[in-house]
């Protein structure tokens, strides 16, 4: 299905693996112009290196950096003369108690999940006005609702963002600007390796995984893919969807979101 996107251009944060991967991909095979950014931008040259390189820039940009957030925005309207969408999707996770943690270890995860969104909407928003229905698109998780054992400062920065994109759904809408999340299960990422490294596990990742799947209760009995969460992002961030602000959307295999 054509979802409309040829020649939209939209800002993708943590483009070099993963879900942000998985969403340039998506929307280059759209036809959209995409603008990605990550710290380390040797990894995300490498990620990005097979893909059409005209309709693609990519930026070093670490999006708790507000100078720098906003400059990638001037670049992109510069490169490409409009900005009509935005994925709020760099990021990790600080697992720990909520004890456990310390006040440097909870600033950082909220000003990482929070600060993530605010640093790039704020310079953004000017050109998402003069676009033809702008669309945001942040990742929240389940989590948000239901905190999961051990994860005491994700769950808490999850919920803020939850509510941040309600809060922004309603600031924006006057401009046509449609404000979305989508809640993200247990994605077989990256960030699922740095998690089994982590836990010291003798098992392999593949069972690994699947344990993990079995103490979630994860109803459709598997993880999810990149890409079945960069599908449901370019559907909210298409002009198929017109109408649709301030929802929050379950990628997660069944979990409650
Ligand atoms: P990955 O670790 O595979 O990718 C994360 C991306 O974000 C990388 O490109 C990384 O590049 C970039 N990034 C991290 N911090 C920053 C920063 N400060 N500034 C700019 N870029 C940054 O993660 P996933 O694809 O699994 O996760 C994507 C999003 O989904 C994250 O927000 C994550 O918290 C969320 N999520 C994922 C879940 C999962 O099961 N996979 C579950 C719940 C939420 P670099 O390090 O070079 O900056």
């Amino acid at each position: 299905m054509d979802l409309g996107l040829k020649d939209r251009v939209v800002i993708v944060t943590g483009g070099s693996s993963g879900i942000g991967l998985a969403v340039v991909h998506a929307l280059l095979a759209e036809g959209a112009n995409v603008v990605s950014c990550a710290r380390n931008l040797d990894r995300l040259d490498q990620a990005t290196s097979p893909l059409p390189s005209h309709r693609l820039m990519i930026t070093e940009c670490d999006v708790l950096d507000p100078d720098r957030t906003a400059d990638m925005v001037d670049e992109t309207v510069a490169r490409f003369g409009s900005l009509d969408g935005l994925v709020n999707n760099a990021g990790t996770g600080r697992p720990g108690s909520a004890l456990g943690l310390t006040g440097e270890d909870w600033d950082r995860e909220l000003q990482m999940k929070i600060n993530s969104v605010l640093n790039l909407v704020r310079p953004a928003r000017p050109h998402l006005a003069e676009s033809n229905g702008a669309r945001v698109v942040n990742i929240t998780a389940p989590s948000a609702r239901d905190p999961l054992v051990n994860m005491a400062a994700i769950a808490a920065a999850r919920a803020a963002v939850s509510n941040l994109t309600r809060s922004l759904s309603l600031e924006l809408a006057p401009d046509q600007i449609a404000v979305n999340a989508v809640a993200v299960g247990l994605i077989d990422t990256h960030r699922q390796h740095r998690r089994h490294v982590a836990s010291g596990s003798e098992l392999a990742y593949e069972e690994w995984l699947r344990r993990e799947v079995a103490h979630r209760g994860i109803p459709m009995g598997r993880a999810g893919t990149a890409d079945e969460v960069a599908h449901a992002i370019t559907f909210l961030l298409s002009p198929r969807s017109t109408y649709v602000t301030g929802a929050t959307l379950a990628v997660t295999g069944g979990t409650a979101a």
